[in-house]
């Protein structure tokens, strides 16, 4: 398992080569289609991860490429991000439920675009049972139990992997010691709080080495948490 796959379907080249070359910065592996054919091809040959699903589109429009996903109970649960132009009222648009998961309006800010994308994955993935989590530069395989950040993989102890986890599938909750004690050692396990304390600095140390910022959050009095910067 790499890079979160992103099928952009859009039709303006210099919208794709904008996206294309910002997603690929971010770590993304991207594909394009350029018509509701194509992407409905690409996605049942190659399933991405998430689509960026242009509304005005030759032949089949973006709101009937989304329909027609929402339908396929293969594809039903696809994150997709609609795009829409300034003045295609985007309320009305809301209105005819196409079943998008979330709307960006051009023109959008590379950086917007990259956040949009990360959020919606990020949302998106405990309810598709996904077996890969991603935050920011952190990239979690469960089947393989394998984590990395960038290109180095993390050394990481059972019980560290289970904290990370849990951090990963809800960024930015922040959890206490006695509910992380719970989820991670289980209920009937006595394990003193302070325990807690001990493997999150073994996995700080373990997801900081390279001296990267660092992704946990102590939250005075209250526990723990994975943000981002900000
Ligand atoms: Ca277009």
């Amino acid at each position: 398992m790499t890079s979160p796959r992103v099928l952009i379907v859009e039709d303006e080249d210099a919208i794709i080569t904008m996206m294309r070359y910002n997603l690929e910065a971010e770590g993304f592996s991207v594909m394009e289609a350029r018509d509701g054919d194509a992407a409905l091809l690409s996605v049942a040959e190659t399933p991405p991860d998430i689509v960026i699903l242009d509304w005005m589109l030759p032949l089949i429009s973006g709101i009937e490429i989304c329909r027609r996903l929402r339908r396929d109970p293969g594809t039903r649960l696809l994150p997709i991000i609609m795009v829409t132009a300034r003045g295609e009222e985007t309320d009305r648009l809301r209105g005819l439920d196409g079943g998008a998961d979330d709307y960006i309006t051009k023109p959008f800010s590379p950086a917007e675009l990259v956040a949009r994308v990360r959020a919606l994955l990020r949302r998106s993935r405990p309810a598709l049972a996904e077996e890969t989590l991603v935050f920011e530069d952190i990239v979690m395989d469960l089947a393989r139990h394998k984590a990395r950040r960038k290109d180095r993989t993390l050394a990481l102890s059972p019980t560290e992997f289970r904290l990370l986890q849990h951090f990963m599938e809800r960024p930015g909750r922040v959890y206490s010691r006695e509910q992380l004690l719970d989820m991670v050692w289980g209920h009937d396990v006595y394990v003193e709080p302070r325990t807690v304390d001990v493997h999150i600095r073994r996995l700080r140390s373990a997801l900081n080495t390279a001296g990267e910022r660092d992704p946990i959050r102590t939250v005075r009095a209250a526990g723990y948490a994975l943000d981002s910067e900000d």
